[in-house]
């Protein structure tokens, strides 16, 4: 540890964007303090909804290669924070099948399955399947062009995540405070009501709350809350069925039984944490694909906040501001797929080591970039 420092790096916020940079952080020796003003996962990060999914094989791009990294090194990470912790993140690389509804949709499915084999490098195949493979887990009418199946898309349980990868650093000598708010920011040092640390490095992962926190370095607006309502769903035996996406919703079977439904994405709401009519509309879509869900429980309804920063790509690394300071939020919709690369890549900046980062996903990018 420096000289003057009470821990190398303070992380702001026990969501998985914090808990994953503080994992490699710690991974590669340094001391580490997660500060958190509620409790691990309160924010976007305690969910129920958990897919790890790619975009699609065409166009390719540093930000889809990134995606891919992360989304192949996945299981590993997931396979070592579960053993260091003892607890299960509900990892499962299920795969994923998605209804195709019309002549073009097949079309761009079959031209994206050759596409797949090279962008892919044949790690995980995408290609079109008769929807009769699936009987009984997705009606025929909901895909009558056959479904794209790829078997990249994986599921986690967000919350079990959190706590797995939490217990692990906790294992590993990382410090975690619950119930300690950041109020204000120096150099090398943040303040709350339960007093100061001062760190190296500070690391903002505070989900939402980074954007009004940016707001006032860079005098415009930096990023929204995107609302999500989502669902737990009980009484349904499906084995090992892929997730499915259709309809702009996610169906996914979770390894205690339970299936998640989700979500809304809502960009004008009153209570970030309320369930509404809108979530029945998308429990119905669900129904609808997968009528297996007809006789099913809902056991457990969720809402929060994504973060999306204004061009919704992650923001990382360094900003103009106090010394020491680094962002690490934007999430969005794919945050829990890619959080632990993003952490690899925020560690290894920390440690003053030369990375490969899409320039899209650098928070300096999001800084400069004034649209
Ligand atoms: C309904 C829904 C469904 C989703 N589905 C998926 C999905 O299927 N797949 C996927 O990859 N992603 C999904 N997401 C998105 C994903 O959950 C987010 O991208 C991710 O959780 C963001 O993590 P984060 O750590 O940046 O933020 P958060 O989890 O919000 O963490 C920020 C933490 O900082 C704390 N904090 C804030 N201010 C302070 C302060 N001043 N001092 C101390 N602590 C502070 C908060 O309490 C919070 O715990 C979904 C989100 C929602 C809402």
């Amino acid at each position: 540890m420096a000289t003057g420092f009470d821990t190398d790096v303070v992380v702001i916020g026990a969501g998985i964007f914090g808990l994953s940079v503080a994992w490699s952080c710690v991974q590669r020796g340094m001391s580490v303090t997660i500060v958190e003003k509620a409790t691990i996962g309160a924010g976007a990060s305690g969910g129920v909804v958990g897919a790890l999914s790619p975009n699609v094989p065409e166009n390719w791009s540093p930000k889809k290669q990134f995606q891919l990294d992360a989304l192949l090194s996945a299981q590993a990470h997931w396979a070592e924070v579960d053993a260091t912790s003892g607890l299960p993140s509900g990892y499962g690389r299920l795969g994923r099948i998605i209804p195709i509804t019309n002549a073009r949709g097949l079309e761009h499915a079959q031209i994206r399955t050759e596409d797949a084999k090279s962008l892919w490098d044949g790690e995980a195949f995408w290609r079109v399947e008769d929807s009769a493979k699936f009987s009984g887990w997705i009606a025929p009418e909901s895909a009558p062009f056959g479904v794209i199946h790829e078997n990249l898309s994986a599921r986690i349980n967000p919350r079990l995540a959190c706590l797995s990868l939490a217990k692990a650093l906790q294992v590993k000598g990382c410090e975690i405070r619950e119930g300690w708010e950041m109020t204000a920011i120096n150099d090398n040092e943040i303040i709350g009501p339960s007093g100061k640390i001062r760190a190296s490095a500070i690391v903002m992962a505070a989900g939402v709350a980074c954007f009004p926190y940016l707001e006032t370095l860079w005098g415009r607006n930096a990023g929204m809350g995107v609302k999500g309502q989502s669902a737990i769903l009980g009484g349904v035996s499906v084995g090992t069925a892929p997730m499915i996406f259709g309809d702009h919703t996610y169906i996914i079977p979770h390894a205690n039984g339970d299936i998640a439904v989700g979500s809304t994405s809502e960009k004008t709401y009153d209570d970030p944490f309320s369930v509404d009519e809108k979530l029945d509309i998308v429990i119905e879509r669900a129904t609808t694909i997968c009528p297996a869900l007809r006789h099913a429980k809902i056991k457990h309804t969720w809402a929060n906040v994504r973060p999306r920063a204004r061009k919704p790509d992650p923001m990382l690394g360094p900003i103009k501001g106090p010394a020491g300071l680094y962002m690490a939020t934007g999430g969005f919709k794919i945050g829990f797929g890619i959080a632990h690369k993003c952490g690899e890549t925020l560690a290894t900046m920390i440690a003053g080591e030369t990375t490969f980062l899409p320039k899209q996903f650098h928070a300096s990018f999001a800084e400069a970039n004034k649209k």
